[in-house]
């Protein structure tokens, strides 16, 4: 099973998280909102190798973080994967949008100058601004939006740009989740859950919630769970391998 997006670090008791992603075999990119979480994210999992650290600035927390821009860029050179970055359109981050686009931009300007990474992005309320950047700024990775929540044209222009996403249990919960889900090619979707932000039945989603989502691709896509769990398995695998640096 794979959580492609979750905060092990925001949970009350990360340790015992961690522990549990290993027991259960679970593949997770455990994304950041901080440079300066990055290390100490890092450390909790630094035996499990298929617990992968991603460096991040989170979009809504841009204005507050953006001094730790020189932090991120000292250190790239250590990560394969960059997350959580983008932006947020929503009415109680518009007014940081200046700060927020400062940012995503030079966060991808330094991944395209570090010859490209794999980056999981937050495009809530903002999928064409994100769009935008990422067409100008093509060299900085492969863009796995997660959690997309922009209209279907905003879906098949993503498409065409080549992005990969992340769809997790409270996404697809609703009609609309579904049917974007629906419009995704199937070689480009990997699961997640955002736990512990996302909810599964009222409460913090865990890592393994990610089976949930694994469900629901199922019922999306008519197939039976094992097809469906190949699919991601030979995804997650394709990825893996595509040609970005990073360490
Ligand atoms: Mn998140």
């Amino acid at each position: 099973m794979i959580d492609f997006h979750a905060h092990l670090d925001l949970y009350p008791d990360p340790h015992t998280v961690a522990r549990e992603c290993v027991v259960r075999d679970l593949y997770v990119l455990s994304v950041t909102t901080t440079p300066s979480a990055w290390s100490g994210t890092a450390a909790l999992t630094k035996d499990a190798p298929r617990v992968r650290t991603a460096l991040g600035l989170h979009p809504q927390i841009a204005h507050e973080r953006k001094g730790e821009l020189p932090l991120f860029e000292r250190l790239l050179p250590q990560v394969r994967y960059v997350g959580e970055i983008g932006l947020d359109g929503g009415p109680e981050y518009r007014r940081h949008w200046l700060d927020q686009e400062h940012v995503f931009s030079r966060v991808l300007s330094l991944c395209a100058r570090a010859g490209g990474r794999v980056m999981s992005i937050h495009s809530r309320r903002a999928s064409t601004q994100v769009l935008d950047a990422l067409e100008m700024e093509a060299g900085a990775g492969i863009a796995i939006l997660h959690w997309f929540s922009g209209t279907q044209r905003e879906l098949a222009r993503a498409v065409d740009l080549g992005c990969w996403f992340s769809v997790g249990p409270a996404m697809l919960a609703g009609d609309k989740g579904r049917a974007l889900a629906a419009k995704m090619p199937r070689d480009r979707i990997l699961t997640e859950t955002d736990g512990p932000f996302a909810q599964v039945d009222g409460r913090a989603a865990w890592p393994w919630d990610a089976n949930r989502a694994v469900e629901e691709l199922s019922k999306i896509w008519s197939e039976p769970i094992d097809t469906v769990q190949r699919q991601l398995d030979g995804n997650l695998r394709r990825l893996s391998s595509q040609g970005v640096a990073g360490g």
